[in-house]
Formats: C-alpha cells, structure tokens, sequence
C-alpha cells in the first residue's frame, strides 16, 4: 500500500518576454507567446569546413526594419514549391 500525499512544488523556469534586435536594439515584444511579426531569428551552429568551429554557434535577433535591409543585398527570397504566390 502506498500513501498519498498531495504537495505543491514551485520551481523556476525561464521563458522569453520579449526580444531585442541585435542591430538597433529595438524590443520586440511578445503577445501571448507569439513574438511580433517580422521578428527574424537566425542561429547558427559551427562545423568542419565552416567559418567557425562545430564548438561555435551564434544567435541574432532581428527586428522587422533591420531584417528587411539586412535581406535586401540578397537576391528575391524564393517561396517553396507548391506554395502560392
Ligand atoms: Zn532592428
């Protein structure tokens, strides 16, 4: 037999309440866990042969005016197949 007993247990966690652009230091809050759109999130993890090692990752925050002149050098973002335009 085993006896019951019912507690409470608080423990701490972390989540994000908002995002600041890496460029212009803009806060890009967050509505109901969903951040504001235009938020562009880029992480990337190192590896053999890359600009940095498999022990490197970076990670960039952008809001939706640094994103747009940060793509902009690029040529057209294509949509994926069988999407509509
Ligand atoms: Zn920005």
């Amino acid at each position: 037999m085993r006896n019951i007993q019912k507690k409470v247990i608080t423990t701490e966690t972390e989540e994000i309440v908002s995002y600041q652009c890496d460029n212009c230091g803009s806060v890009i809050p967050i509505t109901d866990t969903i951040p504001a759109p235009g938020l562009l999130i880029v992480q990337l993890h190192g590896g053999w042969q890359m600009y940095f090692d498999s022990s490197s990752s970076v990670s960039c925050d952008f809001c939706e005016v640094c994103a747009d002149k940060l793509l902009a050098a690029f040529p057209a973002i294509k949509k994926a197949i069988g999407e509509a335009d």
